[in-house]
């Protein structure tokens, strides 16, 4: 696997991060991260153009990564801190994955499926981006790995899954896309062990938010 990290291509995410904040995106640490992360080495190299654009990008079933307003925006309002313990469901591309590894965090992600888990295993190893990596289905959690002070979901599910809530600490935060055909980037609070707060982001432009279904088992 060769990664080469051009001068263009920084220069390309400096661009992506101003855009960034443009949109909205204030966290300085954020921000550091997309800096930090090289978003070509997750998009096979014919769609390496791709990569620091900020709109959402055809992909195909092997192909999934997460519109760079979405990673910035789920990561920001979980105020990611160095040491969190965080579950990921849908490693994907494992794009947010590395940029939750730039920020500190004890990263923990399930994907359902093989051949993604395998690619993206591989190439996450190559860039020395450590976490807990797990081929199953997101829907059950890791409850052996558990409590975890923030969950993200990267894929839509229609409901809050209640294992994923019940795998949260205390005070824990849950970010995920509800919904059945649209979905509604949704903040949870975990404030005791059945009750939660519940904040709805619908003042954003729908195309920012448009998401892979989150699938029962594995593939
Ligand atoms: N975080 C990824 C986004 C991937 S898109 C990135 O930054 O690139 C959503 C991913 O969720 C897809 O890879 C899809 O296969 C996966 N997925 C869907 N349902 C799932 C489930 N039940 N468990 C685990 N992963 C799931």
């Amino acid at each position: 696997m060769q990664l080469v990290d051009k001068a263009k291509h920084q220069g390309s995410r400096k661009r992506l991060a101003l855009e960034l904040q443009e949109m909205g995106i204030e966290s300085s640490l954020v921000l550091e991260a997309i800096l930090k992360v090289p978003r070509h080495y997750f998009l096979d190299s014919s769609f390496e153009e791709h990569a620091y654009q900020n709109k959402a990008f055809p992909i195909g079933t092997d192909q999934t990564i997460s519109h760079p307003y979405t990673v910035a925006f789920q990561t920001e309002v979980l105020a990611i801190k160095k040491g969190d313990k965080v579950l990921e469901i849908g490693t994907g591309s494992g794009y947010q994955t590395a940029v939750l590894f730039h920020l500190g965090a004890d990263i923990y992600s399930i994907e359902r499926q093989h051949f993604l888990f395998d690619k993206t295993k591989q190439l996450l190893t190559a860039m020395k981006v450590k976490a807990f990596l797990h081929y199953g289905d997101g829907y059950e959690g890791l409850p052996e790995k558990g409590p975890f002070d923030k969950i993200i979901v990267t894929a839509g599910a229609p409901k809050l899954p209640e294992k994923l809530f019940l795998q949260l600490t205390i005070g824990g935060m849950m970010i995920i896309p509800i919904g059945q055909g649209e979905q509604t980037m949704t903040l949870i609070i975990k404030t005791s062990k059945s009750t939660y707060k519940k904040v709805e982001f619908d003042n954003f432009n729908e195309s920012h938010f448009r998401f892979v279904p989150m699938l029962k088992n594995k593939k």
